[in-house]
């Protein structure tokens, strides 16, 4: 293999197999990955912008059967410190995020083995009936997989009746690796890479918008982490024309703050900033068919962020009012709207509020800024 022979390619879009990934992996230097990512990133999003998006991620349920062993968030049934969250604290939390400018949710929760489809159709319901204008990005593939296997329905029924009660669209967690091997390891209690995959699928079918997702830098290989962004491009290919399907990707490196994985296999994120400046960039390069990039500024914090603005990202995503998942396993950094605003302009971009199908808001006259308190 050539490596130039390799970037040229790239930078016409060309789509790379799993193994040219892999050897420009190991051969290509982070400025000549930069270099075509941001390329690319230029002929897809040709405006200076960089968008993000006001929003909140609550949890439905920390009761969880999956035992990830990444996972410091869930408890098992019975936990003293086992919730289901109330009606009265989704208001709460809605009106708040309201008043912050958002009108988001990333509903999500543990595999809660008693909680079946009527449970999500039911407070979904409930949710719009009391704030019409609120957009749901909620669930993921492993637990619409998990609701299909309580209720012995198929994705697509369960994905049709969650879409009916007011889910505008999937966001992608628990892909971490896709490849078995992985999962067998660390998250073996929740869907298989191939389910996963199977219930993005069905969801571009119904026209639902997407995102996928990566954890990496824990037990993958590099193969596997090409295998898996290839697998993406796959089911991306498949999506009906007018549907959006993956409409990001977010690559966050592994957050190993007292995890299973760390304490008891000595398992650390092994993701420095250059390396994951790096997968930005080779995301970009492998996921032609993908337009946005999303830098994760939660994990690797605001400086290696910035950088991947210039290697190929065009999205910081949420300021995030609230997010308990990956905060529990160490992610330490924080943003305000004007935090995050402020951020994009020091690395030289103009910052667009956005909405989660990436359509352009503009931004509402008094925006109140959050209390960074959790
Ligand atoms: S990552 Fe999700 S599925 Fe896995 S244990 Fe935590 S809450 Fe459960």
């Amino acid at each position: 293999m050539n490596k130039d022979e390799l970037l040229k390619r790239a930078l016409q879009f060309d789509f790379l197999s799993i193994e040219e990934g892999c050897f420009l992996f190991a051969h290509a230097a982070t400025s000549e990955l930069m270099y075509v990512g941001n390329e690319l990133r230029k002929k897809q999003k040709p405006d200076n912008k960089v968008t993000w998006i006001i929003d909140r991620n609550v949890n439905t349920t920390n009761v969880c059967i999956a035992n990830c062993k990444f996972c410091n968030f869930y408890r098992i049934p019975g936990h003293a410190e086992a919730y289901i969250t109330t009606i009265e604290q989704y208001k709460e939390k809605i009106e708040e995020t309201f008043r912050y400018g958002g009108n988001q949710l990333l509903l999500q929760g543990g595999h809660h083995p008693d909680l079946g489809l009527s449970y999500y159709t039911q407070l979904f319901r409930e949710l719009k009936s009391l704030y019409p204008n609120l957009k749901l990005h909620s669930l993921g593939p492993p637990e619409v997989a998990h609701i299909a296997k309580l209720e012995k329905m198929t994705h697509t029924q369960v994905l049709t009746a969650l879409k009916e009660a007011g889910l505008d669209s999937l966001p992608g967690p628990g892909a971490e690796i896709l490849n078995d091997r992985v999962r067998r390891m660390i998250s073996k209690g929740k869907c298989g890479g191939r389910e996963w995959l199977d219930v993005m699928r069905a969801a571009h079918q119904l026209h639902l918008t997407t995102s996928a997702t990566m954890m990496l830098g824990h037990i993958e290989t590099i193969y596997e982490r090409f295998e898996h962004l290839v697998w993406l491009r796959e089911v991306q290919s498949e999506k009906p024309k007018d549907a959006q399907g993956f409409i990001a990707f977010i690559p966050w490196p592994f957050q190993d703050e007292n995890t299973i994985l760390r304490k008891v296999k000595g398992i650390r994120n092994s993701v420095t900033g250059d390396e994951y400046i790096r997968m930005i960039a080779l995301s970009r390069i492998m996921l032609p068919n993908i337009k946005n990039i999303q830098a994760s500024w939660l994990t690797v914090g605001k400086a290696v962020a910035q950088v991947c603005l210039h290697a190929g990202a065009n999205d910081f995503g949420s300021i995030m009012i609230e997010e308990n998942v990956v905060s529990a396993a160490g992610a330490p950094h924080r943003f305000t709207s004007d935090g995050i605003q402020d951020a994009i302009r020091e690395a030289g971009f103009e910052p667009q509020l956005r909405d989660q199908q990436y359509t352009h808001l503009p931004l509402p006259a008094h925006l109140e800024q959050q209390l960074i308190a959790y």
